[in-house]
């Protein structure tokens, strides 16, 4: 199949998925410090569990979900509800036709990058990103990377920052894309840094696509107050996913008709239509605050309780028994930890860890597109600390552990 090998070939986000899928089914005892998972938050889950029970006691709608394909660009009541949610609560100026349902943020990101690049190229002004639009390039040497400058913040924290004089765009520029808060450092542009790419994206005519699958609006889990404002030019793509329905698999994007419409006839020719659960699911907690007040009231919270359990668990466990750094945790479920004393690449430490059933994520996944090796993502891991707190605890202390071990 050699038109398809960029495809059906091995990659991180496959051997990622598998890990997470047998760790959720068939592995229960993997400590599951890997995938992008979102947590079993009670009060989120009841809220879910309510808007199912409320459906299935409705009838007629519960079988006009299941029995009918939607258009491909999603249900259009869906589209209309979710614009006006946009301009009511976060005072974006947008309509139905901004807004296209996609089988999933990834998918929809898949679409994006093979609909603008392919001649052009996508710019990736801030490495590491996330590891799922490694491969998904269809031509090769479609993306190209940027590094960054990394700024020491303290003994245990760093801080990633686009490096704006080393950005040279390409000439054949296509798109720039970052995830917002990143995944998987956890950081989080600033309104200037946004402002700058916006400006760039628009002097070359091309987009700027966000991809806010833990921002604004939901999940929120954003700890600078970080709220990104849609205007024509821009491609923001925000995932049911991560306010606990990745099980529905469905995301919205935000972007001029024209785009909005390309999506559209692409997701017919890919997949018909859209799953509707989520869409169904969701559709009247578009008529209030209620997204943005559960996850500003419950979700941000939540994972800010995690990620302060999960670091003070590291300073525990690796102390000053070794060199390591945390990126600053600006958003999202994971920290970036980098080790500077470790002797081996972080694909065989995570290879050691796998064997005493810590899963987490080596850091040269997030690399890509770059023109020159860096050495530095072999040092780094991503953790996902949304799992139970007694098992991420247990998790780290291995990883301490082992990463010591590794590093003498
Ligand atoms: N974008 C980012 C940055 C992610 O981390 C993830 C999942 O982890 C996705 C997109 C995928 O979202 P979805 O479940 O909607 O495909």
């Amino acid at each position: 199949m050699p038109a398809l090998t960029s495809l059906s070939g091995p990659s991180g986000i496959q051997e990622l998925m598998d890990d997470l899928g047998s760790a959720m089914t068939e592995h229960p005892d993997m400590r599951m410090l890997g995938g992008g998972q979102p947590a079993a938050i009670p009060e989120v889950q009841a809220l879910w569990r309510e808007q199912m029970t409320k459906l299935l006691g409705s009838g007629e709608a519960f079988d006009r979900m299941l029995l009918n394909y939607d258009p491909p660009g999603g249900n259009p009541l869906f589209r209309e509800a979710f614009a006006a949610f946009l301009r009511r609560e976060c005072g974006w100026d947008v309509t139905r036709e901004n807004i296209a349902v996609m089988p999933s943020s990834q998918s929809a990101m898949f679409t994006l990058f093979n609909l603008l690049g392919g001649p052009g190229r996508i710019l990736f002004p801030l490495i590491p990103d996330y590891i799922g639009y490694a491969n998904q390039a269809l031509t090769p040497g479609m993306f190209t990377s940027r590094l960054p400058v990394i700024e020491n913040r303290g003994p245990h924290e760093i801080k990633y920052r686009i490096d704006f004089e080393k950005l040279a765009p390409p000439d054949d520029l296509a798109g720039i894309v970052l995830s917002c808060p990143t995944n998987p450092t956890g950081n989080v542009i600033t309104s200037e840094e946004f402002v700058q790419l916006r400006n760039l994206a628009q002097k070359r005519s091309v987009p700027l696509i966000l991809d806010c699958a833990y921002g604004f609006p939901f999940p929120n889990v954003v700890y600078t107050g970080f709220e990104p404002r849609w205007e024509p030019g821009l491609i923001f793509s925000i995932s049911m996913s991560k306010i606990g329905l990745p099980g529905v698999r469905n995301a919205m994007v935000v972007a001029d008709p024209a785009i909005i419409k390309a999506l559209s006839n692409t997701n017919a020719i890919m997949a018909l239509s859209n799953g509707n659960v989520g869409q169904t699911l969701m559709m009247p907690l578009l008529q209030d605050d209620t997204l943005l007040r559960v996850s500003r009231e419950v979700v941000r919270p939540f994972y800010q309780q995690r990620s302060q359990h999960a670091v003070s668990i590291l300073e525990d466990a690796l102390g000053e028994r070794t060199g390591w750094a945390l990126h600053s945790r600006e958003g999202a479920f994971f920290l970036w930890l980098w080790l500077k004393d470790l002797k081996i690449p972080a694909k065989e430490l995570y290879q050691r860890l796998k064997a005493r059933k810590v899963l987490v994520i080596p850091g040269h996944y997030f690399a890509f597109g770059l023109d020159e090796a860096w050495p530095h993502a072999d040092q780094c891991l991503r953790i996902t600390f949304s799992q139970k707190p007694e098992i991420v605890e247990e998790g780290l202390r291995i990883l301490a552990e082992e990463a010591i071990a590794a590093s003498a």
